[in-house]
């Protein structure tokens, strides 16, 4: 009997934690507890290594286009950096990625306007569909599956390691594709890695979905690469050092 108890107060906290992290919280749910704020030690500022793709290194946007007409990247370039024009849509690169490891600086516009996620907002989207949010969470309260560091509309970030505004800011995301059967039904699902400025946020979560708002899509097969694409989300956010490497099997 003192077995069976002892057993019972083990199993319900861990089971309770898992249907919480396997999202059983409602999309965008204020009741979700808020991430403790980190300060970080700044951007992990990282030089891309020789076998990346360099997708942005302050000289060119050749290798992206506009994701409304692949016509040219309608952003703004200067000064090494790459700049949302809002309205203009977003970007994606002309070059299609699965599996990777993917590294982004990005900064907030200062000084800070707008609220909640209309305050510095963009977003880094792995083959188009797949969101890692991008937004000004420093003091900016919104709801933590929306907040900086989050796998958008699914899992806050375990932390928050923002950086105020006008900082630069880095992710390091690792992401590996969703597998789908010949009848386009989910094998494996996509999982996300992710650190905000060099401090965990993401550790390999199982994505539920394509991206969305207000309420959760199911996955929908789609080709094994597929272009990156970053969002205008009506706010000046700047980018630059963007790098990708393809993640192969091991040899
Ligand atoms: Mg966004």
């Amino acid at each position: 009997m003192k077995r069976l108890i002892a057993l019972t107060i083990l199993t319900l906290p861990l089971a309770t934690a898992s249907a919480q992290g396997a999202g059983e919280w409602k999309i965008h749910s204020m009741e979700r507890p808020l991430p403790p704020v980190v300060h970080p030690g700044g951007a992990a500022v990282v030089a891309p290594p020789a076998d990346a793709v360099v997708l942005f290194d302050g000289r060119t946007m050749e290798g992206w286009q506009s994701t409304r007409d692949s016509s040219a990247a309608p952003w703004l370039m200067a000064d090494g950096v790459l700049e949302v024009v809002p309205g203009t849509g977003g970007i994606e690169t002309k070059a299609r990625f699965g599996d990777v490891q993917l590294h982004v600086e990005w900064m907030a516009p200062v000084p800070a306007e707008g609220n909640g996620q209309n305050r510095g907002n963009s977003g880094i989207f792995l083959m188009g569909r797949y969101e890692v949010q991008v937004l000004d969470s420093w003091e900016n309260l919104t709801y933590p599956d929306g907040q900086a560091g989050s796998v958008y509309g699914q899992y806050p970030p375990l932390v928050n390691a923002s950086l105020p505004p006008g900082s630069w800011q880095s992710y390091d995301i690792i992401f590996r594709r969703p597998r789908f059967d010949s009848t386009g039904k989910v094998i494996t699902p996509a999982r996300m890695t992710v650190l905000h400025n060099g401090v965990l946020v993401q550790q390999n979560v199982a994505l539920l979905g394509p991206t969305s708002h207000q309420v959760r899509a199911p996955y929908e097969a789609h080709a094994d690469r597929l272009p990156l694409s970053l969002q205008d989300h009506g706010q000046a956010v700047r980018f630059r050092n963007i790098w990708i490497r393809a993640i192969g099997e091991r040899q």
